[in-house]
């Protein structure tokens, strides 16, 4: 429990085009289209704030010989430093780049016995020399993507975050500097019937009577994409599962994977069972 936790490690990549104002920023022509978009919202349910903000994507391949893309770009209409955690002021845009099939694993485990303490969470990020690479390389081909005339043709410059890094080496320190999550954590209860893994098939906990784990903890791999929608899928499935067991049939036919411990004396009086 806990271990295999993996996400899609993702380095942003920040243009500051003074000349877009019609793009998200903070200067004085800005914060008035933000005040008309809110209006806009309230009567009419349109207008800039119907944004998603990460308008655009795409999947690419690091190489044409990848089967299947093994990169995914997310294009921000708007200056995106830290995850928004630090203000900036201007216009401009942004673009994410993740490595889908991280090979990294990293863990989540308790920090103690209180249940309020909050959990020791360590994602592992670029933890495989493999995702830096990937990550290294999929950051040359989206600074070429905005690069192209379409893009560079409004006069954006590159934030000198990541401008000064040109050399693959001072690419990887910048990396090494900025990748973070996508938010897309998944794993932590991964689905199968090895020793490791937490849940069975339908989404029992091996060795637990009646609970089940329903959500993007039980994926054993990341999906090569957002985990939004395949998260509703396994919640519908598991919702399927459930209403088709009754809960004597899900007690008994519970995966017995490691032999499950009495509770001890002091457990049992606090539930008050005998
Ligand atoms: C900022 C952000 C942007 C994202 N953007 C996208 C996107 O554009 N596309 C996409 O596909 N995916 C996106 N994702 C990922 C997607 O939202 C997640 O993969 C998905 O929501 C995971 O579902 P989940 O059920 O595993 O967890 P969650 O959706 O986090 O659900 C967990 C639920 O448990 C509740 N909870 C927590 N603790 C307790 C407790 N003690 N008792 C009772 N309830 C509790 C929480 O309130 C929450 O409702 C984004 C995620 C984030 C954070």
């Amino acid at each position: 429990m806990g271990g295999n936790l993996h996400d899609h490690v993702d380095v942003i990549q920040v243009v500051d085009a003074p000349r877009l104002k019609d793009l998200f920023g903070l200067s004085p022509t800005g914060i008035a289209r933000m005040v008309k978009g809110a209006f806009e919202w309230h009567n009419h349910r349109s207008g800039m704030l119907t944004t998603n903000f990460a308008e655009a994507g795409g999947f690419i391949k690091s190489d044409p010989a990848e089967p299947v893309p093994d990169l995914q770009l997310h294009f921000v209409v708007g200056k995106l430093v830290d995850h928004g955690r630090k203000t900036v002021f201007g216009h401009g845009y942004s673009c994410h780049v993740c490595v889908l099939r991280p090979a990294s694993r990293g863990s989540l485990r308790l920090a103690g016995s209180d249940p309020m303490a909050a959990p020791l969470i360590d994602p592992n990020f670029l933890g495989e020399g493999a995702d830096t690479r990937l990550l290294v390389k999929g950051f040359r081909i989206m600074r070429n993507i905005l690069g192209q005339p379409a893009l560079a043709g409004h006069g954006g410059r590159e934030l000198a975050a990541s401008a000064t890094a040109r050399s693959d080496e001072e690419i990887e320190q910048f990396v090494r500097n900025h990748a973070d999550t996508i938010y897309h954590p998944v794993g932590s209860c991964r689905m199968g019937n090895g020793p490791d893994d937490v849940v069975d098939s339908q989404l029992r906990v091996h060795g637990v009577a009646c609970l089940r784990v329903v959500d993007a903890s039980i994926m054993p791999r990341i999906v090569g994409g957002n985990t939004n929608a395949p998260v509703i899928m396994i919640a519908e499935k598991a919702a399927d599962m459930i209403k088709a067991a009754s809960p004597e049939r899900d007690r008994d036919a519970v995966h017995i994977a490691a032999p499950v411990p009495a509770p001890a004396p002091e457990v049992k009086e606090s539930l008050g069972i005998a």
